[in-house]
């Protein structure tokens, strides 16, 4: 048999929830992550990162590349021929200001929450 206070406690319990889970929804559904990648300082793709998205970007020249794997809200390097690897070591990236730098082949991934040139995906 539950008791008065046993009644109230479930209740802020229930309620406590919905208000973590209420504010947790809104602010998934607002932002918007984009992975923004750049040679030479110029921006050469945008990507909108979403729930059950996935591509695979091959960039580079004949010479070198660098292979880019987008999956849901999280962006890497799969593979490159860059001579340190620190952009295959550095793995996933999810988080916006998050970035992958490869430094041999001036490339640079980075995640933002918003983009001002989401033009560039047509480029
Ligand atoms: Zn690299």
């Amino acid at each position: 048999m539950l008791t008065r206070a046993d009644k109230l406690l479930i209740a802020v319990l229930i309620f406590a929830a919905v208000c973590s889970i209420i504010p947790g929804l809104t602010s998934v559904a607002h932002e918007q992550l984009f992975a923004e990648i750049r040679v030479d300082g110029k921006l050469i793709r945008t990507v909108a990162l979403r729930q059950g998205y996935s591509e695979r970007i091959r960039i580079g020249t004949s010479q070198h590349y660098n292979e880019i794997e987008v999956a849901d809200k999280k962006v890497r390097v799969v593979d490159a021929d860059c001579p340190d690897q620190i952009c295959v070591k550095t793995g996933w990236i999810s988080l916006p200001s998050q970035q992958i730098v490869c430094l041999p082949w001036h490339v640079v991934i980075k995640l933002s929450a918003t983009s001002q040139n989401i033009d560039g995906i047509a480029r």
